[in-house]
């Protein structure tokens, strides 16, 4: 079974997620077709599906704000740059802001210096005392924080809609996608990748671009790579109907405890990471979880005192050491490139990350935004670029 030979694409892209299928249309809007995805489930169906749908200019590193920016600029305009209409794709973007909240000194600090960088670049960014907060969202507890920062054009649009959006558009290129379809071993010639075990057979690509999510590390260790990438479990919860704050509430990310929350239709969507998981691939639900966030949250908005949760789940952050993304070639091999490692915010980067593959395997390097600081280099010369604005 595995010695035949079942597809030769130019490209082959492991990983279906939202990552894998912006690369995919990239790739096929600039005339690259001969390109096949293999996903062992279905597309999305990874850490892009347990998202919170998150999309935010309010880094603190330069790289991360101009690949929201560009990544913005594609979500405002997704329809008119796929040229898919409303009824085929509606990405679901409401720009109700984020707005985060700081109660320790050095984070404050901190926050405000961003300002001044984001600003700089663009971002329209400002920052709120506390009376102009308590005056601006009267349900929020404001007493113990120092001050907060906002953007009104940060929001959240659908995971399902943009991968499915991608991937349709790069379907009807003749891009291929084999689903249920697992990588199992990779095997190399030198400096070259040669062929791909899979479910389906083996695959002799030119290219591989690996965009395995959280699983990245378990594909570098086929390849005989080390690509620092491991999952860490996040849960999400969601409410009933809730009418006691604003309808346009923004993502409210308490820095102190690392709370967030943000309308997800009539009700909220409440998560606050856990800081004790450990590295790993379990994603049952984790409903011990609740107490705390429910306690930290209610500090925060009492009136969510009456807040009624009716579901939950968790998922994956695709983490590396310094949370931010490896895009690029991975030096030992002349035909391996990655995306992953995005640490919780490659939704949001997913458009401008397909779009820089697309310039790296056409034209042999990134264009469009100098991504010098995300090799996979600085984790072995110690030049980590370390994000500071992780949610
Ligand atoms: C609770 C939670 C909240 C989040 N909130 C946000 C947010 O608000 N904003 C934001 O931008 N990001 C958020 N993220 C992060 C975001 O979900 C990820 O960064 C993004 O989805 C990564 O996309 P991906 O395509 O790289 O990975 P994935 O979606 O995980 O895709 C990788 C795919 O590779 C496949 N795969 C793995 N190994 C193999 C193999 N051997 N063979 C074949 N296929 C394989 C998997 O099945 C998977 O579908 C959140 C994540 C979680 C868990």
């Amino acid at each position: 079974m595995a010695s035949e030979v079942a597809a030769a694409p130019q490209v082959l892209i492991i990983g279906g997620g939202v990552i894998g299928c912006s690369a995919a249309y990239h790739l096929a809007r600039r005339g690259l077709t001969d390109v096949l995805v293999v996903e062992r489930n279905t597309l999305g169906s990874g850490s892009t599906s347990r998202a919170a749908g998150g999309i935010r200019l309010q880094f603190s590193n330069e790289v991360n704000i101009r690949l929201s920016q560009y990544s913005l600029d594609f979500f405002e305009n997704f329809n008119r740059y796929t040229g898919l209409c409303e009824d085929e794709c509606d990405i679901g973007l409401h720009q109700f802001g984020y707005l985060f909240l700081l109660t320790d000194e050095q984070a404050w600090q901190d926050f405000q210096e961003n300002v001044i960088l984001q600003q700089t670049l663009g971002v329209p960014v400002e920052t709120l005392t506390p009376a102009r907060l308590a005056e601006r969202y009267p349900g929020l507890e404001v007493s113990d924080v120092l001050g907060a920062t906002f953007c009104g054009k940060d929001g959240h649009a659908s995971m399902h809609e943009v991968t499915q959006g991608f991937a349709r558009k790069a379907r009807q290129a003749g891009v291929r996608f084999w689903e249920d379809c697992a990588v199992k071993n990779i095997t190399r010639e030198g400096r070259r990748i040669v062929s791909v075990e899979t479910d389906r057979g083996t695959i002799r690509p030119e290219t591989v671009i690996g965009c395995a999510g959280p699983w990245s590390g378990q594909l570098g260790e086929m390849a005989g790579v080390d690509i620092p990438v491991t999952g860490y479990k996040r849960t999400l919860f969601f409410s009933e109907a809730f009418d006691e704050l604003s309808p346009t509430q923004p993502m409210t990310i308490d820095m102190g405890t690392g709370l967030y929350f943000r309308r997800e239709g009539p009700g909220f969507l409440i998560g606050e990471t856990d800081e004790s998981q450990q590295a790993g691939f379990d994603t049952s639900t984790d409903w011990n979880w609740l107490d705390t966030v429910v306690e930290h949250a209610i500090q925060r908005v009492p009136a969510f005192e009456r807040l009624r949760i009716r579901s939950g789940w968790s998922g994956l952050y695709d983490t590396s050491p310094d949370h931010n993304a490896i895009i690029g070639k991975i030096p030992e091999l002349d035909n391996l490139f990655v995306a992953t490692g995005f640490s919780g915010h490659g939704f949001q980067q997913s458009p401008a990350t397909g779009l820089l593959i697309s310039e790296l395997v056409l034209d042999g390097a990134a264009r469009t935004i100098d991504i010098g600081s995300l090799d996979i280099e600085r984790f072995r010369t110690g030049r980590f670029n370390l994000e500071r604005n992780i949610v």
